[in-house]
């Protein structure tokens, strides 16, 4: 890379606000912050030419959690844990589509279905046996009536005869969503700058290392890398997790008129026009995908061909295009919001379901900072 004097004046400058990381977090904490306060200066630092990370590689589900991860939630993290990120990402989404609009995030209200595989019958059970708890779980958090329903699964024949559907879950178009966040950052003056990679925090001196000889000084500065915060900061508790995806052509009469989960939401597929995506299965091989690494791998691989062909006989000679996108995981769904020091805002962790609570943390996050 070859700066020009003017390029490194203007990238090394501080800005009131620094954010690193152009993702959906990031770019909404930015739009948050000017929304408060119009005058700060705000400068969104990516590596990528696109935010490298999940915002743009995720399978486009707006969603808030299915019975069974629900119940498993609840199991690991306690109710009223579980149900505070589930008012997260319910908020966020409302934020979500205020803010973008239902037409920029292609939104569509197809709603979500927990489906079972037909040797699931325990785990099934457990989940119709619970529906009426989840359902006023949501209706006292989230104040939305009759979320989950018993139906029939009739056209998905190599699965259960019984589903579960979420009628307040939809799809979006990730990238559509993105670009329009990042027109609004330019509508409202905030800088983004591509292709910037950070190696170090220099916390002393209030500088960021970046490749190509940068030095960037920053004031206050808001962390917003996700699945990639260790490499900066790596006492924090949050560990990348790889998860792959396909995309068929298009193919004829698809029986898919949802947004689907399957095996507790680690693998989800849905349409996109005529094509089928599928994705996930990371389950099949937890320390394998435990990398924040792109790429995708024969084990996996033939593990989504393996239930594409039960969703669509043939489909597998189908497949267009594979790609992979990193998420933020740990111990707790909890994403971590919080002060590093008094000049270092945290705002990462976002789980399988960030699309959903990223604008929520973006607010939280301004909040703060203000
Ligand atoms: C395959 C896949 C499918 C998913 N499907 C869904 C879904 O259907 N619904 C849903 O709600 N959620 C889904 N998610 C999760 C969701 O996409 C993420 O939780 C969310 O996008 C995280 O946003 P973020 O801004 O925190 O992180 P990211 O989008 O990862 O952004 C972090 C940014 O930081 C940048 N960065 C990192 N380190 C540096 C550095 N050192 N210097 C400069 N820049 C840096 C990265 O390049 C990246 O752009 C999915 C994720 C994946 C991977």
């Amino acid at each position: 890379m070859n700066y020009s004097f003017w390029e490194k004046y203007f990238i090394e400058s501080p800005s009131d606000i620094t954010i690193l990381g152009s993702g959906i977090v990031g770019l909404s904490t930015a739009i948050s912050i000017k929304e408060r306060n119009p005058n700060l200066s705000i400068k969104v630092l990516e590596r990528g030419a696109f935010p490298y990370g999940a915002s743009t590689k995720n399978a486009g589900f707006s969603c808030f959690g299915s019975v069974s991860e629900l119940l498993d939630d609840i199991k690991n993290m306690g109710e009223k844990n579980c149900m505070e990120v589930v008012q997260m990402r319910w908020l966020g989404l409302q934020k979500l589509k205020d803010r973008v609009g239902m037409h920029h995030l292609e939104y569509q209200h197809v709603g979500g279905t927990e489906l079972f595989r037909k040797s699931d019958h325990l785990l099934k059970q457990q989940c119709l046996d619970s529906l009426t708890y989840c359902n006023n779980l949501i209706a006292d958090y989230l104040n939305i009536d009759n979320c989950y329903s018993a139906n029939p699964n009739e056209k998905l024949k190599n699965f259960d005869n019984q589903c579960i559907y979420n009628q307040y879950e939809g799809t979006i178009n990730p990238v559509t969503m993105m670009q329009r966040l990042k027109n609004i950052c330019v509508s409202l003056g905030i800088d983004i700058i591509y292709g910037v990679e950070i190696e170090a925090i220099q916390k002393e001196s209030h500088t960021l290392v970046a490749k190509h000889g940068l030095n960037i000084a920053y004031h206050k500065l808001i962390i917003c890398t996700n699945g990639f915060t260790q490499e900066l900061l790596s006492e924090l508790d949050v560990i990348p997790a790889r998860n792959q995806v396909l995309m068929t052509r298009p193919l004829t009469n698809i029986p898919l008129h949802s947004g689907y989960h399957l095996d507790k939401g680690y693998v989800y597929f849905r349409q996109y026009q005529g094509r089928i995506l599928l994705g996930g299965g990371r389950n099949l091989d937890l320390k394998g995908e435990t990398t924040s690494e792109f790429g995708n791998t024969e084990l996996i691989q033939s593990y989504l061909v393996e239930i594409l062909e039960q969703i669509y006989p043939g489909a597998s000679k189908q497949i267009d295009h594979w790609w992979s996108g990193i998420l933020g995981i740990g111990p707790s769904k909890y994403p971590i919001i919080q002060w590093h020091d008094k000049d270092i805002l945290i705002g990462v962790r976002l789980g399988g379901m960030g699309v959903a609570i990223g604008s929520y943390l973006g607010e939280q996050l301004a909040e703060m900072i203000s």
